[in-house]
């Protein structure tokens, strides 16, 4: 499940980009920076940053659904904040219901991506931004959270059909950051520091899925 709003996380993000965009926009007056270090910070002035198309996605194939922005912070990842981790995730519940929950601006968490039992997969989040679902701030701004629909004590719920899905959609975040393909950086929420969730659960199958997504990344087929 997701969990990961910490309070005032927001107005934390907010004082941090304007400290950042006020101390980039003094450097200008001051001519104190070389051009190619503006050309450089140049995302991080006012106003300024990537342009978005909206129900863009950013694995191919999968479902644009957008959550509540409450559930989430707006970024400019990976050039804010570099992304190193992916965290999985089990729903606890159907995929309709992860949905509104995620959609609700009170839950304070969701995560990028859902993965059902059938092997579709949504977005709910752009990995440009920190999505809220490792209940933990660092992890949440460094990484990429997969929820997959199921329930960590029922064996059943991870298909074939789910694991090669989500093994796709690693390997290409994988490949997007070039994090290295391994249980350091391919994490379940469980082992975040901090949390008392314990999702994926024990039957998660880890060696298969690492397998899956080492296979995925070496076919390319990101
Ligand atoms: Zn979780």
């Amino acid at each position: 499940m997701s969990a990961g709003a910490s309070k005032g996380d927001t107005d934390r993000r907010l004082g941090r980009r304007a400290l950042l965009a006020g101390g980039a926009a003094a450097a200008v007056g001051a001519a104190a920076l070389a051009r190619e270090e503006l050309s450089r910070l140049w995302w991080r002035l006012p106003g300024v940053e990537k342009s978005r198309v909206a129900g863009a996605v950013d694995f191919r194939g999968a479902r644009w659904v957008a959550a509540s922005s409450a559930n989430y912070r707006r970024a400019d990842r990976p050039d804010d904040y570099p992304v190193d981790r992916v965290v999985v995730h089990v729903t606890q519940g159907g995929y309709a219901s992860a949905v509104k929950v995620f959609q609700d601006p009170g839950h304070r968490a969701a995560a990028h991506y859902i993965v059902r039992r059938d092997g579709r997969v949504t977005q709910l989040i752009r990995e440009l931004d920190v999505a809220f679902h490792a209940g933990n701030r660092a992890y949440n701004e460094r990484s990429v959270g997969i929820e997959h629909e199921g329930f960590v004590e029922h064996a059943s719920s991870f298909t074939d059909a789910m694991y090669a899905a989500s093994a796709r959609l690693t390997a290409a975040v994988c490949a997007r950051y070039g994090i290295p393909v391994d249980r350091e950086h391919i994490v379940g929420h469980a082992e975040v520091p901090g949390t008392d969730h314990t999702d994926p659960g024990p039957h998660w199958d880890w060696e298969r899925y690492l397998r899956l997504v080492r296979k995925a990344r070496g076919a390319g087929a990101v």
